[in-house]
Parts: structure tokens; C-alpha cells; sequence
């Protein structure tokens, strides 16, 4: 063992000349192994080869390439409101993220200044 943790893969499949998703082969098997996005198991991990190609066989994996083929258009809207939502939430993080070293600094502005105030107390000038 190497020591490196892996992550199995996600299946990709092709496109054919029509433009219809088909299953492509797969020519160099990953060693973490092969997941699915058919959710016929979910969250399996098909770890070889000759496994796999047993799955490619299954109805809800077939079903699951035909769905991808009818559903082609929408895939590029979904994508474009992916990337809306990723590049509102990095300038969400990065709102966050600025408020919090604001805030930060006036934590460490206070802490400070309890610190000189403990060092110097103000004596009752008054007795
Ligand atoms: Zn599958």
C-alpha cells in the first residue's frame, strides 16, 4: 500500500456519432474502483472489471443512458444554473469570510484593551 487514499471514479459515458449516450469501454480499470450514477446501487463501488460489465447490462443502468440521451438539451441549462449557483455562493464565502476577519479584529481590539485595562486599573480618584 501506498499510503495515498483513493476515490473510486464516477462513470462517464460516451456520446455516439447520433449523439446518443452509449457505454464507453473502459480501457485502463481504476484502481480505487468504478462508480455509477444510475442509481441502481447506490454508492457501490464495482470493483472490477468483469463486475461492471455485468452492471452495463442491468435495465436501470440502460434506462439511465436513455434518459441522459432524451434529456440532452436540459443537461446544458443545468449545468448554467450550477455555475449560477456556485459563483453566488463563492461570493456569499467570500462575504462571510471578509465579515469574519472584521470581526476578528475587533475581538482582538477588545481583548487588548481589557489586557491594558487589567495591567493599569483606574484608580477611584475620588477616595
Ligand atoms: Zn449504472
Amino acid at each position: 500500500m501506498d499510503g495515498v487514499a483513493t476515490t473510486p471514479d464516477y462513470y462517464e459515458p460516451s456520446l455516439d456519432a447520433k449523439g446518443n449516450y452509449v457505454d464507453s469501454s473502459i480501457c485502463l480499470w481504476p484502481d480505487a474502483g468504478l462508480k455509477c450514477a444510475c442509481g441502481s446501487r447506490k454508492d457501490f463501488v464495482y470493483g472490477s472489471k468483469t463486475k461492471w460489465n455485468a452492471h452495463t447490462k442491468a435495465h436501470k443502468h440502460k434506462a439511465w443512458l436513455g434518459g441522459l440521451t432524451n434529456n440532452k438539451a436540459n443537461h446544458y441549462i443545468q449545468l448554467q444554473k450550477k455555475e449560477d449557483i456556485i459563483r453566488s455562493q463563492i461570493t456569499l464565502l467570500t462575504q462571510r469570510e471578509n465579515k469574519l476577519s472584521q470581526q476578528e479584529l475587533i475581538i482582538e481590539s477588545l481583548t487588548n484593551q481589557i489586557a491594558r485595562y487589567k495591567l493599569c486599573p483606574t484608580s477611584d480618584l475620588l477616595s
